[in-house]
């Protein structure tokens, strides 16, 4: 479903990302941690040209391409982020708009869904995500784990072939963290394609089928969760020991 080859990333002479390739399959949830700088966030951005990578060649869902051809080609930009679905750490609501508004706003305006359409989907998704109740309400009126689950709400109901997220749970209270988790795992239980950028190494070792080990910008270690958490690799064992 995702393929990077050899991707590249510069900030001002700085290499953040040194030939990184990654393949993620159909239904695999895949979690990049590693120390803080080590590009997880920039590699997740590339992923949906929210940086422009240097190098490279980025494959999502149906969408091809090498990234200096996506350099300016607006219907490529785009055809490669209908491939997916961003979700940020600060959530990104628009705060005059409710929760199925701001749900049913790209379905509105870039899939021009019929409203009444486009406003069966919106409840849907925030159903699903136990936010029924929560339709009329405005970001300002929930919670930070209740406004991340709209923001997940928002991004499935465009139906992207992968949902990407980039430390959803890391601006939340300790105790709303639980909830968007769960919500995250139902998802990956219904087979939904996903990255994710935390520190939430439970949900890593629980729910990952591959972790993604970076430090200073390339991958150090990759594969099932058991494997590289009990990795003889000094940085693993330094950045893991860490977090406990
Ligand atoms: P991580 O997500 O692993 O913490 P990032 O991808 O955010 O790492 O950052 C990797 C490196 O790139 C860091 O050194 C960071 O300072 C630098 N960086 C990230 N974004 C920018 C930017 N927009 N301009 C300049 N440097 C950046």
């Amino acid at each position: 479903m995702i393929e990077v080859v050899d991707l590249y990333k510069n900030f001002g002479g700085t290499s953040v990302l040194k030939s990184v390739s990654l393949a993620v399959r159909a239904g695999e949830v895949c979690v990049i941690i590693g120390p803080s700088g080590s590009g997880k966030t920039t590699l997740l951005r590339c992923l949906n040209y929210l940086e422009v990578p240097d190098a490279g060649q980025i494959r999502v869902g149906g969408f091809t391409s090498a990234v200096n051809h996506l350099a300016g080609n607006n219907r490529l930009i785009r055809q490669l982020r209908q491939q997916t679905g961003m979700v940020f750490q600060q959530f990104n609501l628009f705060p005059h708009r409710t929760a199925l508004e701001n749900v049913m706003e790209g379905l509105l305006t870039v899939k021009n869904t019929p409203r009444q359409e486009a406003q069966r989907q919106g409840l849907l998704w925030l159903a699903k995500m136990g936010l029924e109740e929560k339709a009329a309400a405005y970001p300002g009126q929930l919670s930070g784990g209740q406004k991340q689950r709209v923001a997940i709400a928002r991004a499935m109901a465009m139906e992207p072939a992968v949902l990407l997220l980039d430390e959803p749970t890391s601006a939340l209270d300790p105790e709303l963290v639980g909830e968007v988790l769960l919500a995250l795992k139902k998802l990956a239980q219904e087979g939904i394609t996903m990255v994710v950028v935390t520190h939430e190494m439970g949900f890593a070792r629980e729910v990952a089928h591959k972790v993604v080990f970076m430090d200073e910008g390339i991958i150090v270690a990759e594969g099932p969760p058991q494997q590289v958490f009990a990795s003889a690799n000094p940085r693993i064992k330094a950045f893991t020991a860490q977090l406990l």
